[in-house]
């Protein structure tokens, strides 16, 4: 019931300290109850400019927070000391709502052996039934008994689909939030978008935090409204303003996505509350955030806000 995830750009951390960063992200939201624990991290990569050369290593325990660090140190391919410049690993407590709680059920959840798409829930899928029955037809086998598996299953089923190469990972999450109902924050990383992170909530409780050695330059975000032919006039006004857009190229910058603001407190005081139907996307470094369905005459910023 808590998902905690970290991304840096451009700051060598090494394996371990990534994992450090994890497990106390998790630990921060221990009290809000769970009964196994997960995350997902880049495995020992390739030098090839193969896309399969970004491997994604899942590790998925029963049990206490402090079990699933224990097993992160057991994995003997795993080079701790490996530093990874720019990297986005997520991890999860569960509290199991479909499926028993067991290490299978756990997250993060998997869009098939190759761990091409990972995803963390919070929440409960309600059309999941419908979804799931869809999927097995198109040959898809799950392995859990769990709501969310749909999930990762549904964007590697629309990636496979996907009309030219160019579509963006946010835009594939924004498809199969589309045929979601129910409660979520999802969290999705892969490795077809190796140090992307996307991000998005309906019902469900997510929040960034930002960490950057630049100011941050202004008290709001610009939300890319997404409305089909208007959308490019509305995305070139908004980048020309001072926003989130314009830190982190080629800058060092640092975010933490989390269900509650005490797993960031420690990391920075720069926070930003998503709001129902954000999709939230970093990508080379910079983060920026649109609304799936518009509704007339709302407020178009996400504020930023400085906790205490
Ligand atoms: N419904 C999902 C499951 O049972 C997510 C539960 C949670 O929010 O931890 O796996």
């Amino acid at each position: 019931c808590g998902i905690f995830a970290y991304l840096n750009y451009q700051v060598p951390r090494t394996r371990k300290e990534i994992f450090e960063t994890l497990v106390k992200g998790l630990q921060r939201l221990e009290y809000r109850g769970y009964d196994s624990a997960g995350i997902a991290v880049d495995g020992p990569n390739k030098s090839s400019s193969d896309i399969y050369s970004n491997s994604i290593c899942l590790i998925k325990k029963m049990g206490k927070v402090k079990a699933l660090d224990e097993e992160l140190y057991k994995k003997d391919s795993l080079d701790l000391d490996e530093e990874l410049y720019t990297h986005f690993g997520i991890a999860h407590t569960r509290w199991a709502t479909h499926g028993e709680p067991s290490a299978v059920n756990s997250h993060p959840h998997r869009s098939d052996k190759e761990n091409e798409f990972v995803v963390i829930h919070n929440g409960i899928i309600t059309n999941y039934k419908e979804l799931k029955a869809y999927l097995i037809t198109k040959g898809y086998e799950f392995e859990s008994e769990t709501d969310t598996e749909v999930i990762p299953k549904l964007i590697k089923y629309v990636y496979d689909n996907r009309e030219n190469d160019n579509i963006t990972f946010s835009k594939l999450v924004e498809r199969v939030i589309k045929q979601l109902e129910g409660a979520f924050a999802l969290v999705f990383k892969s490795r077809h978008f190796h140090g992307e992170a996307v991000a998005t909530r309906r019902g469900s409780p997510l929040l960034i935090g930002v960490r950057s050695e630049q100011e941050l330059p202004t008290e709001h975000i610009p939300v890319q409204y997404n409305c089909g032919h208007t959308h490019d006039k509305v995305h070139d006004k908004y980048t020309r303003s001072n926003s989130i857009n314009s830190v982190g190229e080629g800058n060092a910058v640092e975010y933490y996505f989390a269900s509650d603001a005490s797993a960031i407190i420690e990391h920075t005081n720069k926070v930003l509350y998503m709001e129902d139907d954000d999709i939230a996307v970093v990508r080379g470094g910079k983060l920026s955030i649109h609304r799936m369905n518009r509704q007339a005459g709302e407020d178009p910023v996400r504020a930023i806000q400085t906790l205490q």
